[in-house]
């Protein structure tokens, strides 16, 4: 099968959170499948030039038509590892993708709306006849109605059209008038059959298009499945994902095992891997990294707890409570590293304050930014990571953290709840549960699963050990994941 992503992100290459590792893992289990991959991604000037290679000019002069007048859009083809990329570059005045960062800008939907109607573009220029035209999130929902209503007609041939809904909290709410600004009548799709917001009728609603639109539609783990088709987590589109339920799946995202291997990472200061279930080989590897760490970020190096988040610190993520934990490892005498990146100022504002007290010098990193090395560095060397979403569709870095033997703290919500079992309560077999959970997002709650992982730690290092094994003998590839797209792709080429 040939599969075209049209993504607003890659890891490697332009990255904010986990749909760009899906894109990038995805993508390379579907090539060593046997399929045919190619991703289209817009050429911001952010992007990471050390992770691309042969860059060239592939099409020039591409005429899009946007707020009535032409731009013109070059299109590069190059490569991150074996993956085939084709960046959109565009000559327009407001240079869409030349911000130094992803999203975040007042003209998001311009933007991406700008992106998605050039791919299109490109696919039918190019001559490009893929099987399936794979979308993600709100950002190019729009190709959805596109292909149906604009470009098939112009001689665009794909097979079918799916989206991944990454996160429905975002859904690109806009005015009719940006519809009109790449060509399409407006009127056309301000009616609730169509792109109408169910929550303000003279809004244009883009994630819902896509719903509306795509051959199938999936989000990124069987729980938010059914959490997104409830009045509580449905984000107010509860009622068209019931409509429609008959074309969406829940499928549970995978990690790239390769990028995420403790045994390979080279941006780790030791490798250690589970050779023969060897868990003091792990622990005295994980140690070396830890104190590596200690010492980078200024803390006392110390065989202590130490509790990690690596997030967007965004209110989806539960800042509240990661600062109420945060308050409670140090108070306990444990450490406490905070990665977390795209902060508004008043969330980031009392983390600040606390890392400025003297009083827990030598215990508490804090970096606000995005920062690969030092996530893998905290992947390798925390003991435990705390996940206190109050929605998480799947949630890599619980997964990521059991491949590198760090024990999860995670709310019991979405694909969280689909991959960490309570070692004290859940069902399971005692060998397959993996962390700690808790299931309000309140104080009480994170306290309750917070103080029985330090306690574990501290207090029962065998029962600790096992927790460390259950999570890396967990198999969180794309192996088992791929197939259910592959499923889904065949369903709409069906269509
Ligand atoms: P989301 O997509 O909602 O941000 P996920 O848990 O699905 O959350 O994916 C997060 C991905 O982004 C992981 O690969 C994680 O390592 C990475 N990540 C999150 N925050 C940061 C950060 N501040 N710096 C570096 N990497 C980060």
């Amino acid at each position: 099968m040939h599969i075209v992503h049209i993504a607003p992100e890659l890891a490697l290459v332009a990255k904010a959170g986990g749909l760009g590792d899906i894109v990038y893992g995805l993508s390379k289990a579907l090539i060593k499948e046997g399929h045919t991959v190619d991703i289209i991604l817009p050429k911001y000037d952010c992007l990471q030039h050390e992770n691309i290679e042969n860059l060239n000019g592939e099409l020039d002069n591409l005429a899009i038509e946007e707020k009535g007048s032409i731009h013109t859009v070059k299109v590069w083809s190059a490569r991150c590892e074996n993956l085939p990329l084709h960046l959109i570059e565009t000559s327009h005045p407001d240079n869409y993708f030349l911000r130094a960062t992803i999203y975040g800008q007042e003209d998001d939907t311009d933007r991406f709306l700008f992106f998605s109607k050039a791919a299109m573009e490109y696919l039918l220029k190019s001559d490009t006849r893929p099987d399936i035209i794979h979308i993600h999130d709100w950002g190019t929902a729009i190709t959805a109605p596109l292909l149906r209503d604009v470009y098939r007609a112009k001689g665009l041939k794909a097979g079918g059209l799916v989206m991944t809904i990454h996160n429905l909290l975002h859904q690109g709410v806009c005015s009719p008038e940006h519809l009109a600004n790449i060509g399409l009548d407006p009127k056309h799709y301000l009616t609730p059959n169509s792109m109408q917001h169910p929550e303000a009728p003279d809004l244009i609603n883009l994630l819902k298009g896509g719903i509306v639109y795509a051959d199938q539609v999936n989000t990124v783990s069987p729980n938010y499945e059914c959490e997104i088709k409830t009045a509580l987590g449905g984000c107010g589109l509860h009622d068209i994902l019931l409509k429609y339920d008959g074309k969406l799946r829940g499928i549970l995202n995978g990690i790239d095992i390769d990028y995420w291997n403790p045994a390979t990472d080279c941006l780790l200061d030791a490798n250690y891997s589970l050779q023969g279930n060897n868990i003091a080989l792990v622990q005295s590897g994980k140690q070396a990294n830890k104190h590596a760490m200690q010492k980078s970020l200024g803390l006392e190096v110390s065989d202590r707890p130490l509790v990690s988040s690596v997030t967007r610190l965004v209110p989806q993520k539960g800042p509240e409570l990661i600062l109420a934990a945060m308050k409670r490892t140090l108070e306990k005498g444990g450490q406490f590293v905070l990665l977390g990146s795209m902060a508004p100022e008043h969330i980031f504002k009392p983390f600040q304050a606390l890392q400025a007290s003297a009083k827990y010098k030598g215990q508490l990193a804090i970096s606000l930014d995005h920062n690969e090395k030092l996530a893998h560095m905290i992947y390798g060397g925390a003991d435990f990571m705390l996940v206190p979403s109050l929605f998480e569709p799947c949630g890599l870095t619980q997964m990521i953290s059991m491949r590198y033997g760090t024990v999860p703290i995670v709310r019991m919500t979405g694909g969280l709840a689909d991959t960490v079992f309570d070692v004290d309560t859940s069902k399971l077999p005692q060998l397959e549960r993996n962390g700690y959970t808790f299931e309000f997002p309140d104080e009480e709650g994170v306290f309750w699963a917070l103080d029985r992982a330090l306690t574990c730690y501290e207090d029962k290092p065998e029962k600790y050990r096992q927790l460390m094994l259950a999570g890396m003998t967990q198999d969180f590839s794309w192996k088992h994941t791929t197939p259910d797209y592959v499923q889904m792709y065949k369903v709409a080429l069906s269509h």
